[in-house]
């Protein structure tokens, strides 16, 4: 049986302010061509960089999230390729003395190790026009990217996805890079080749071009057909680039595979030796107190779903599925938070609560936020808007039939939901007297269905009970309405 090592190399934008080595805007989804741009990142003669120290520590960050070392001294080189995009003619990048080594991501059962994460610039984007000529847009140039390298621990398509959604989500808790993969803001390429347990590994083939996760994991699991059917049939696997189709869904060969003395690697002469943590006779300005930034870490994923998992009582999945996506995660916090200062007897119901309003979250919220694409951090639905929701429902002063219509109504208006109840008079009704009159009246329109149901027929009470529901715009308490149903017939 042939088995699948894999190894991935991640690119991120990082959210700085400015470029790299100068203080053009940092903005590579600017859409004018060509206006962040100046002499240092397009690479005129006699201009000299300038080391932007945030993109050093938000490296540095990324990579004590993830227990790597950090290294004491660093360096950038020169990697040295002709493309168009390229204005120096070289990329900064970081060859033998990156900032972090060494480091570990655990994705569910397993530990996957990590090679080095090194900061590079990022180049300039070519534009194809309809008429067959190139353009290009430098804008994108010297934008700082960080690149994460991991050994070749990954063994499926889908280890593959869950560590690259899994780093997506501590860059965002990080605030290191927004981490879109549809917009390049994270990049993924795999190294893949398959070997018979227990055998030294074969080939690899490199992908390219995959700007989803489902891009990730559909090469995986192309390439992994590929090569098990070259090899199959006694034949090589050819060490190469190869790029995503994701109209054909095959991987297409690019090049045959450069290697690091392709790019003549030199050491960048107009940066100095970089070195990290406090050393004495050191400027203030050009300090990078990595101790200082493993003390300002926040919160990480693993962190947040092992107090959510103790505070609200929660499942493992359920924690999981809460903390990956930062936005939802620190509604529901504040949410809960709300719902804690509203009412005292509310703290002893705290996990009661959190369960409701978990459920809440994930099916008729989540429903609204896939229907209109709108992400958690910018819905109109605000946490303390939410946490009154919640109340209510726990209160039992709505129904569950009116909480969706009147979560409907929240996340279209940003309305609070007491406002949206009196005005459309939406309250539960529970009171005995009113409920007897509207199912007296539901009873002596349906007389066929009150014979049933004293026959024996369960059927029919759910019935009459649908028909006072849509009678009452689903506003009679349930309970209570089954309870008088029942006295009525028997
Ligand atoms: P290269 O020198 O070709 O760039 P590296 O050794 O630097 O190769 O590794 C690049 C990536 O390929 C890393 O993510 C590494 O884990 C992965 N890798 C290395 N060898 C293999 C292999 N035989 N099969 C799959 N992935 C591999
Ligand atoms: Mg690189």
């Amino acid at each position: 049986m042939l088995e699948a090592v894999i190894g991935l190399e991640i690119h991120s934008q990082l959210k700085t302010k400015s470029k790299l080595f100068c203080d053009n805007l940092n903005d590579p989804q600017e859409s004018h061509p060509n206006v962040n741009v100046c002499p240092v990142c397009m690479g005129h003669p006699g201009t000299l960089p300038a080391l932007n120290k945030k993109a050093v520590e938000q490296v540095i960050r990324v990579g004590l999230a993830l227990d790597c070392a950090i290294a004491e001294r660093s360096k950038f080189d020169r990697k040295n390729y002709f493309y168009p995009d390229l204005p120096k003619g070289y990329q900064i990048s970081q060859y033998d003395m990156p900032l972090c080594e060494k480091g570990v991501l655990r994705v569910g059962e397993k530990d996957i190790r990590i090679t080095r994460i090194h900061l590079e610039e990022d180049t300039g984007r070519l534009v194809h026009d309809a008429y067959g000529a190139s353009l290009v847009d430098f804008n994108r140039a010297g934008v700082p990217l960080m690149e994460l390298v991991t050994e070749p621990d990954i063994a499926s398509a889908d280890e593959a996805v869950g560590f690259a959604r899994a780093f997506q989500t501590i860059l965002q808790y990080l605030d290191a890079s927004h981490a879109n993969m549809e917009k390049g803001q994270m990049r993924c390429e795999v190294n893949i080749s398959m070997h018979e347990k227990g055998k030294p590994f074969g080939t690899k083939v490199e992908i390219k071009n995959l700007n989803s996760f489902a891009a990730v994991k559909n090469a995986i699991e192309y390439e992994t057909k590929r090569q098990s059917e070259l090899l199959g049939k006694g034949k090589e696997v050819i060490q190469e680039t190869r790029g995503w189709d994701d109209n054909k869904k095959a991987t297409v060969s690019q090049r045959l595979k450069e290697s690091a003395h392709d790019y003549r690697y030199f050491p960048e002469p107009d940066l100095p030796v970089l070195e990290l943590g406090k050393k004495a006779g050191m400027p203030e300005e050009a300090i990078i107190d990595v101790e200082k930034l493993r003390a300002s870490l926040p919160e990480l994923p693993k962190q947040k779903q092992k107090r959510f998992e103790k505070e609200f009582d929660l499942g493992e999945k359920e924690a999981i599925l809460l903390v990956s996506d930062k936005g939802t995660a620190s509604f529901f916090e504040h949410a809960l938070s709300e719902l804690m200062s509203m009412a005292k007897e509310f703290t002893e119901a705290k996990k009661q609560l959190a369960k409701l309003a978990i459920n809440y979250l994930n099916s008729d919220l989540r429903a609204l936020i896939n229907e209109t694409g709108t992400p958690v951090s910018e819905m109109r639905v605000t946490p303390e808007n939410f946490a009154e929701l919640i109340a209510l429902i726990h209160k039992s002063a709505i129904t569950s039939a009116v909480a969706k219509s009147v979560l409907a109504e929240m996340f279209a208006t940003g309305k609070d939901p007491s406002n949206i109840i009196e005005e459309k008079g939406l309250a539960q009704v529970s009171d005995a007297g009113e409920l007897e009159e509207k199912i007296k009246a539901i009873i002596s329109a349906n007389p066929k269905a009150a014979t049933d149901f004293k026959a024996g027929n369960q059927n029919a009470l759910q019935f009459l009970l649908g028909q006072l529901m849509a009678s009452t715009k689903g506003k009679a308490n349930p309970e209570a309405s089954t309870e008088i149903l029942k006295k009525f017939l028997s």
